[in-house]
């Protein structure tokens, strides 16, 4: 397949899930309303001011009139939302029961973010790279490996080559001396573009090549997995449990994956926790700061990856390689 066939064919998923959002939630309005069944005749009603202000507007009442209306819709309507929240509560459930949920609240599982131009969301670069590496598009195990290392296309200025070059060193003697490494962890940061999934492929590369057996996934695919793990569904992708086991994880694009309540941080917590306590490896790729890291996925999470004893870390800086 190629790069626009892939990009259509995730467009044509991203869609099945809005529609799949709209379906999740109408079973979500069903329920509560034949749970509390004064619901069902709120929504009515709330649907039935909209209506009335619609038909004032079109009746040509005088300007009086429409302000009555619509100010009669505003005092309702908040009385009729605030019963629901109320009864909905009631019910055990969270006040924003009745409204869409999204896989993505970024880009509200569209797949882009921003005005025209709109430009592709993080969740939809991050599942396209998935999509690109499994069908071998993107260079994988067979171009990137530390073979392939071409130093000469690193600019000098700023210390970027010499930042990368030791974190090349880093890897190699991490990918070399697996499982014996100086920490079980390594921890490749900064902005896209300066070959820290290049990296990460080449200790896969390595380490697979030496026997090894090795997941590379992407944080996408992994809250994927998490996310399966928790709601128990679907059997498709990596199983949550093998990526706890595999001897080497490598995450790329950490903090790319959705935030979601209850999932991202706590099974990642999970996750890092688990994966040291058995002393098994865990390398990843993130364009976020430590700080932004602390802030992301809190103190528990981001103690772990930071923690010099349980992670060797390089921080990259510079110009985008594939802008050169
Ligand atoms: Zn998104």
């Amino acid at each position: 397949m190629t790069r626009s066939e892939h990009i259509r064919a995730l467009l044509e998923e991203y869609a099945r899930q809005r529609a799949q959002d709209e379906q999740d939630q109408q079973a979500r309005v069903a329920r509560a309303c034949a749970a509390r069944p004064e619901i069902a005749a709120l929504r009515e009603e709330s649907a039935g001011l909209a209506l009335s202000a619609m038909r004032s507007i079109l009746s040509g009442q005088t300007r009086e009139e429409r302000q009555a209306v619509a100010d009669h819709m505003k005092v309702r309507g908040r009385e009729i939302n605030a019963r629901i929240r109320a009864l909905l509560l009631e019910a055990g459930l969270p006040e924003d029961e009745l409204a869409l949920r999204y896989r993505c609240d970024r880009c509200r599982d569209t797949g882009y973010v921003g005005e025209a131009p709109a430009r592709f969301c993080d969740c939809f670069e991050a599942r396209l790279r998935a999509r690109l590496y499994e069908d071998g598009t993107m260079a994988g195990t067979d171009r990137e490996n530390f073979a392939a290392f071409d130093e000469s296309r690193i600019p000098e200025e700023d210390g970027q080559r010499a930042l990368l070059l030791a974190a090349r060193r880093m890897c190699e003697a991490y990918a070399d001396g697996f499982p014996e490494t100086r920490s079980p962890n390594l921890l490749l940061s900064g902005a896209g573009g300066l070959g820290k999934t290049f990296l990460l492929n080449c200790v896969y590369e390595r380490v697979t090549s030496r026997g090894f057996s090795a997941v590379r996934i992407t944080a996408f695919r992994l809250f994927e997995a998490m996310r399966r793990q928790h709601f128990g569904d679907g059997a498709e992708g990596e199983s949550f449990d093998d990526l706890l086991k595999v001897p080497l994880l490598l995450i790329d694009d950490l903090g790319t994956e959705p935030m979601m309540r209850n999932i991202t941080v706590e099974y990642l917590f999970t996750l890092l926790n688990e994966r040291t306590a058995a002393r098994r490896h865990t390398v990843i790729c993130t364009n976020l700061s430590p700080a932004a890291l602390q802030e992301r996925y809190g103190e528990r999470v981001s103690s772990r990856l930071l923690d010099r004893n349980l992670c060797q870390a390089a921080q990259l800086k510079g110009k985008d390689l594939r802008r050169l």
